[in-house]
């Protein structure tokens, strides 16, 4: 490992440290409310070196796999100041890939740093008015409002701009991405990642319930099939959630992993549509909302998309019909389907069957941090 840290023997404070990273990494990544497949990001900084998550890694499974890799501080450092991308050491190496936001991580000047794609901080992180409604809700606490920046060294340079004005700083609300936490201690951080969520609450909108006259008539056609999550159906029969995906992309997590366009359809012409050319085949989308009906999942959806496409109905179910929006620009949107696209091979991903049925243009990069974002 020519670029990585090489750590002398662990003391036992140092393991003792790690271990508590590794067990709040596994109940943070087990919320499908903070975490939704690979994306979030763990880190602890031990006597100048920086424990990062590997890209690709499952928060959830952090008690199970080995996810942390070791970076020398100074270096991640010095790359921020150059510009240099960390992950392109990586490129052509088997070994794990340090997140493509370990310059986030490597700046903040706290031990333990934890990044999330809060569902409740996402709904804020939207809106046009979103720093206004947060210096209430966040008022007292040391936090900061990022406008959104592409993940990786230019969003660690927004941030590094706004902390060194604001050293104290230890709540960031992401624009149009999500949320970071900071504490001397894991146990400090994750009482502050609480405190943050509980502040941040949003009760979700009720929706109409499925209407199964359609979507069935889906299921006998093709290999598409009834979702196991009901909230999953809000996608087509909550006016409010159709009319703001109607808008645009809200995060880059839901163009990489379930494409630009919702595909949503009027009833009348599923049926038509779905003979044509949503037989299931390769380019096919991993889900369809219908107008008023619900939604119907693609059988080759991945554990990542599916655990996209929830993420995103909980956050439209939590965005105000009258708010307005920030949705990302063209660019920002190519930019980070560009990283995706010619990121990492989808070693890391969460089951043997999942790198089978991988839809490459869509999940190149599963780590939605965008960690794929890199070498090519
Ligand atoms: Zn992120």
């Amino acid at each position: 490992m020519k670029n990585a840290a090489q750590p002398k023997l662990l003391s036992t404070r140092q393991e003792r440290e790690l271990a508590s990273l590794r067990d709040l990494s596994a109940r943070v990544g087990s919320d499908p409310l903070l975490v939704q497949a690979s994306n979030g990001n763990t880190s602890i900084k031990l006597d100048g070196i920086l424990w990062i998550k590997a890209s690709g890694k499952w928060l959830a499974h952090a008690m199970q796999e080995e996810m942390f890799v070791p970076q020398e501080l100074a270096e991640v450092k010095e790359s921020i100041r150059t510009g240099a991308d960390i992950a392109l050491r990586y490129a052509q190496k088997d070994e794990l890939r340090p997140s493509i936001e370990t310059a986030m991580h490597a700046l903040l000047q706290h031990r333990v740093v934890i990044h999330v794609h809060s569902i409740n901080a996402i709904a804020w992180a939207i809106r046009v008015d979103g720093p206004d409604q947060l210096s209430v809700r966040l008022a007292g606490l040391h936090w900061q409002w990022i406008p959104y920046a592409a993940s990786g060294i230019p969003l660690a340079q927004e941030i590094a701009k706004t902390v060194a004005t604001a050293p104290e700083t230890d709540v960031l609300i992401l624009g149009n991405h999500g949320l970071v936490v900071c504490g001397q201690d894991s146990h400090t951080a994750e009482k502050l990642l609480r405190e943050v969520e509980r502040r941040l609450a949003i009760v979700p909108r009720r929706f109409p319930k499925p209407d199964a006259t359609v979507l069935a008539l889906i299921a006998r056609l093709s290999k598409w099939h009834f979702p196991d999550v009901d909230s999953l159906h809000a996608l087509g029969t909550d006016a409010v959630s159709r009319q703001i995906l109607k808008g645009g992309v809200l995060y880059p997590c839901q163009a990489i992993f379930l494409g630009q366009t919702v595909p949503l359809f009027p009833p009348a012409v599923v049926v038509s549509k779905f003979t044509e050319r949503l037989d299931g085949r390769d380019g096919t989308p991993p889900f369809v909302a219908v107008d008023r009906s619900g939604v119907m999942l693609n059988e080759k959806m991945t554990n990542a998309e599916r655990a996209t496409l929830i993420g995103l109905v909980q956050v439209t179910l939590r965005t105000d019909e009258f708010a307005r929006l920030r949705y990302l620009t063209r660019t920002e949107v190519t930019d980070a389907l560009s990283k995706g696209a010619h990121g990492c091979k989808e070693e890391n991903a969460d089951s043997p069957a999942d790198v089978r049925e991988l839809d490459e243009k869509r999940t190149a990069s599963a780590d939605c941090l965008f960690a794929g974002a890199g070498p090519t």
